[in-house]
């Protein structure tokens, strides 16, 4: 029998590559929706990291009519009573840079000592099923798991390495003004991000499903 398939609700290849690292499915292969023709994009407006992974995959999952799994993350400042949260990535505009949405925190926080400048990412991923086949229901969620990353927000950027925030997140361990995630190499980051440790804890529910 052929390998069941698992679509991730992704374009992007670094984003695959990292969750078929991290999960290693047992019987299932993860495939990215452009492997699976799709084109159509689903809208991100829930008001949660976890509402907007599961409105993901079950719009993938009855487009696809196959098991999709969807993240969804960002950062949340103290400072910012949780904020930027699910506006994390338009933090600065619609169309803002990494750099831009950077700059905008650092500015919202200038002068914080470093014990007000605490914050932690958050990522949610959630597992979708397509209803029984001839059934008229929606995808049910099968399974769903959250992980988090907590630190401090520099106050000035330090590294290149990682993406987003990066440059200015020192994780929970580091001293104030010490490295950056962006200072991490990918191993390093692995351990503790947020998004690993929401996989790792995904990939025993995926086991347990029979994938
Ligand atoms: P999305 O879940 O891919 O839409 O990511 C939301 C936004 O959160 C990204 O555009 C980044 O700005 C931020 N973000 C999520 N995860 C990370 C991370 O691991 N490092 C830095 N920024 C992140």
């Amino acid at each position: 029998m052929s390998r069941p398939r698992i679509v991730v609700a992704t374009r992007s290849a670094h984003k695959l590559r990292e969750l078929r690292e991290l999960l290693s499915p047992e019987r299932a292969t993860l495939v990215s929706l452009d492997d699976v023709d799709v084109t159509d994009e689903a809208l991100e407006h829930g008001a949660s990291f976890a509402a907007n992974a599961r409105l993901k995959a079950r719009f993938y999952a009855g487009v696809t009519r196959l098991p999709t799994l969807a993240d969804d993350s960002g950062l949340e400042v103290d400072a910012l009573a949780g904020g930027p949260g699910v506006r994390t990535r338009r933090f600065a505009g619609e169309n803002a840079s990494d750099a831009q949405n950077n700059a905008k925190l650092l500015r919202e926080l200038e002068l914080l000592p470093p014990d007000r400048r605490g914050a932690r990412y958050v990522c949610v991923l959630a597992l979708a099923v397509p209803s029984a086949a001839g059934s008229r229901g929606r995808p049910a969620i099968a399974a769903e798991a959250r992980g988090t990353c907590r630190g401090r927000i520099a106050t000035e950027p330090r590294g290149t390495g990682g993406f987003g925030y990066d440059p200015i997140f020192e994780p929970a361990p580091e001293p104030a003004g010490g490295r950056t995630m962006g200072l991490y190499s990918p191993l390093e980051k692995n351990r503790i991000s947020h998004r690993a440790r929401a996989a790792r804890r995904m990939a025993a529910k995926l086991r347990a499903l029979g994938f």
